[in-house]
């Protein structure tokens, strides 16, 4: 008898390899645990053993393994059905799948990645061996150490390599990540010179004539009696009354010291949790609603409106979760795995929970890996982004996904195209667990899904502590404009509102759904806009670094002094983003401080922990920012929020922009007000009388879900119809428009009326690569496998025409 292993290498391959093995390693072999094997004339692969079984293959001889890497399993059994249902359901390879399911540090080949130094070098100093590699780095932005290879024709091409690092031509990319410890919050003690008594004592005496400075040393005393942890100079700023600038003198003079601790270890003491909170009548409601609805329902989707204390409700559940020693997952975007919401957990749970998200280094990810797979009490509840439903669960017990509306729940680019709150329902499936899906604005496709009595509903329409929901107030900026009564991008009533807001020492968020300083510079004598040379968009204005960049590719440019085509010095800026706001507000609030969060202040080290910190702190008045604003935070002191232009976001070109208007309008609303006083929000827009605004100024779900269900079903789009976007690439036009015809055709003589396009999207050139796009929807009694099937056929045959061959396409199945 033989035996054999079929294996799973990261690499797109449609079948599965098929690998000879002996006897005795048939006996040791699981699935789940690592192989190395060859592949192809020379490469070497990690890869997972998916079956072990006595069939020969037969279009190929099976080549040997070359070495067991595991004594047990890594990947167990719901894993394995979890990936196959991915790869099914997303029409990718599993090699795919496991190139996003495992930590890279698992899979051992994982080769260094060369990258050009940006800054230019002479390269007359470069041997000819060297120019070749530097070269080949003008046309491709990163080199592996096998791509060398093929380059020089040679194997050893370390000393090459080790050269242009010398010459400092090159970068070699070690992974390079940051560690998720931030370590932002400030806190005093008294300095150590003043520990004895008779010193204390003498300090005392001496600020007995500056009154405030001593009620600042008794405070200091008090909270630390109180607490018995560390002071926060803003705990200590608000028990004593005393601005930060007298705490500032105060350590100045050298009586108190300022320091750091990281947040995590402050509250991290392991044993003294704090216990969780008394529900309210509502939230003790909602959280009996959920547990009787999960009696007939593995998924219910909780309807919370912002600030109602959804957070609260999913602790209880957790409890709950972790007394019957279940696993807990607790899935949330990204951005949102902010210290506010790690911390709130760890206060309760302790050491159980395990924080899995893509700052974490690749070891940190395998710890956290290998803590799941034991099922270690390290890792009872595991808080991360999309990529945490791929750990090793084996005692799930219950999920939670929240802010479940959230677009960054899918995966876009590469393969696996999935979407982790879709998977997670089909995870607890797997695992016979719970799963809750939280939202103050759920998705269209989750209220759906719980009107069809598919998923479990629960309400909960009360904020906590009663607040009022902000009152929303809708400013009309064409007739500000004609009545003169705008101030750049300003109107009199945001004003208004902000000096009133500032005057009252509140806090104000100021929401733009753009970058840079302004998307279009325009001369107007010509007429003529810079383009991006890679992609067919206009240049974004940053003025901070003087520059033109393309927010597609990154490409960027000094800002020039006057037009390219026509030389004229009269150009203009059309359109806004943060930059430009945050400049008019200086302006008109220069006694303020004002910060802007948006993805170029918060790139580096901690920069989005540290504007959270500086809020939170109180040290800045008025933020301005993107849609990262609206991610889930919880700031007291901010009164007013602004939302500076309803209407570029209606006016996107995508089937869900008034869906997504919505809830991003209401989250950023929900920063508004937390606590105690009602808050206030303006939206400024050219359209007071659209839809979407009369419903987020009412704060009315239904009606926009009514409203946006008729257009689902009229056009047909989800989610009354499934659909399938296909994109085709490739850098030359004529051939990309042929093959998308060809293959829009092929779909038509199957799908017939319910295929559409090929069409260009409205940026249809991205990094020298020309896109067409192609539709296909699916109505619901249409088999859903089947219409995978087929076009699986079309693309195989398509792949098939020698012209086409390089032509690339991506599948995107439930592609928004
Ligand atoms: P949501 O997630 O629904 O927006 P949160 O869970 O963040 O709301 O709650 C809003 C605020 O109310 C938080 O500051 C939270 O600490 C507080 N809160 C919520 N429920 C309670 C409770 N039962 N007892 C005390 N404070 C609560
Ligand atoms: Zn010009
Ligand atoms: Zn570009």
């Amino acid at each position: 008898m033989q035996y054999f292993i079929d294996v799973i290498i990261p690499v797109p391959l449609q079948k599965l390899f098929t690998y000879k093995i002996t006897l005795a390693e048939s006996d040791f072999l699981k699935s789940g645990m690592r192989v190395a094997v060859p592949f192809g004339k020379s490469k070497i692969y990690t890869g997972i053993v998916f079956k072990i079984h006595n069939d020969a293959p037969t279009a190929y001889e099976a080549k040997e393994i070359h070495q067991i890497l595991d004594d047990s399993s890594i990947v167990n059994e719901i894993q394995l059905q979890l990936w196959q249902w991915i790869s099914k359901y997303y029409m990718c390879t599993l090699g795919d799948v496991l190139r996003a399911a495992l930590p890279n540090a698992f899979i051992l080949e994982s080769e260094t990645v060369i990258t050009k130094n940006k800054d230019e070098i002479d390269e007359s100093i470069l041997k000819d061996d060297e120019f070749l590699v530097y070269e080949a780095l003008h046309h491709q932005s990163s080199l592996k150490i096998h791509d060398i290879s093929n380059i020089l024709d040679k194997k050893n091409v370390l000393p090459v390599i080790k050269r242009l690092i010398e010459k400092e031509a090159i970068l070699v990319e070690e992974e390079v990540y940051e560690k998720y410890k931030p370590k932002l919050v400030r806190y005093v003690k008294l300095h150590s010179n003043f520990s004895s008594e008779k010193a204390l004592q003498n300090l005392l005496e001496d600020l007995g004539r500056a009154h405030k400075q001593k009620e600042v040393v008794l405070s200091l005393f008090s909270i630390s009696a109180k607490t018995k942890k560390p002071v926060k100079v803003s705990d200590l700023s608000n028990e004593s009354g005393a601005s930060p600038a007298i705490i500032k003198a105060l350590i100045d003079k050298g009586v108190l010291e300022e320091y750091h601790i990281q947040t995590d270890r402050v509250e991290y003491s392991g044993e003294d949790n704090e216990d969780s909170k008394t529900l309210n009548e509502y939230q003790e409601k909602a959280l009996s609603d959920i547990q009787s609805s999960f009696q007939n329902h593995n998924v219910t989707l909780l309807h919370g409106v912002t600030s109602s204390g959804k957070t609260e409700i999913y602790v209880k559940l957790i409890e709950n979760a972790l007394n019957n020693n279940k696993q807990v997952l607790y899935l949330l975007p990204e951005i949102a795995l902010t210290t506010q919401l790690v911390t709130r957990l760890q206060n309760y749970f302790g050491e159980k929970v395990a924080i899995f998200h893509s700052k974490y280094s690749s070891y940190e990810r395998v710890e956290v890996w290998n803590n799941v797979l034991q099922n270690s009490a390290k890792a009872q509840i595991v808080l991360g982004a999309r990529s945490s439903i791929f750990l090793p669960f084996n005692n799930l017990g219950l999920i939670i996904v929240d802010e479940e509306h959230e677009q960054s729940f899918k995966q876009f680019d590469p393969a696996p195209r999935y979407h982790a709150r879709d998977t997670a329902v089909v995870l607890a499936n797997m695992h016979q667990s719970k799963i809750l899906l939280g939202s103050a604005t759920p998705s269209l496709e989750s209220y759906f899904n719980a009107k069809q009595n598919k998923y479990g509903f629960v309400e909960l329409m009360h904020r906590y502590n009663n607040v009022l929901m902000p009152d929303i107030e809708l400013v009309d900026i064409k007739d500000k404009l004609k009545k003169k009564r705008m101030k750049g991008h300003f109107s009199d009533r945001l004003i208004e509102e902000m000096t009133e807001t500032l005057n009252d020492g509140h806090q104000i968020i100021l929401f733009q759904n753009r970058r840079g300083f302004s998307p279009i510079i325009e001369c107007k004598t010509c007429g003529h806009s810079p383009q991006c040379p890679n992609c067919d968009v206009s240049l974004t204005y940053h003025q901070y670094r003087n520059q033109l960049r393309c927010h597609y590719c990154g490409y960027n440019s000094a800002m020039m002094q006057d037009c390219m085509a026509c030389g004229s010095q009269d150009l203009d800026n059309k359109g806004f983003g943060t930059e430009q706001i945050e400049e008019e507000v200086k302006t008109l609030f220069p006694d303020y401080k004002v910060a802007r969060m948006d993805l170029d202040t918060t790139r580096g080290k901690y920069g989005y922990e540290k504007i959270i910190t500086a809020l939170e702190q109180q040290e800045i008045d008025i933020l301005v920012g993107t849609q990262m604003l609206t991610k889930g935070l919880d700031f007291r002191n901010v009164k007013l929020v602004g939302i500076m232009n309803a209407d570029n976001m209606l006016n996107f070109p995508d089937f869900r922009a008034h869906e997504r208007s919505f809830q991003l309008m209401l989250q950023v609303s929900g920063r508004a007000g937390r606590t105690e006083e009602r808050g206030k929000v303006l939206i400024q827009t050219y359209n007071p009388h659209h839809n979407i605004l009369q419903q987020v100024s009412t704060n009315n779900y239904m009606d926009m879900f009514n409203e946006q269900m008729n257009d689902r079903y009229n056009y047909k789009y989800p989610p009354v119809y499934k659909q399938i976007k296909i994109t085709l690439k490739h850098k030359d036009y004529n051939r990309v428009e042929t093959a998308s015809i060809w293959f829009a055709k092929s779909l038509r003589q199957v799908f017939k009326e319910n295929v559409l396009g090929p069409e260009s999207p409205p940026i249809a050139r991205i990094r020298n690569q020309f896109h067409k796009n192609i539709l296909v929807k699916i109505p619901k009694d249409q088999s859903l496998s089947k219409t995978k099937e087929a076009i699986i056929k079309i693309n195989n045959s398509f792949s098939s025409v020698k012209d086409f061959r390089s032509v690339r396409v991506i599948l995107n199945v439930d592609n928004f």
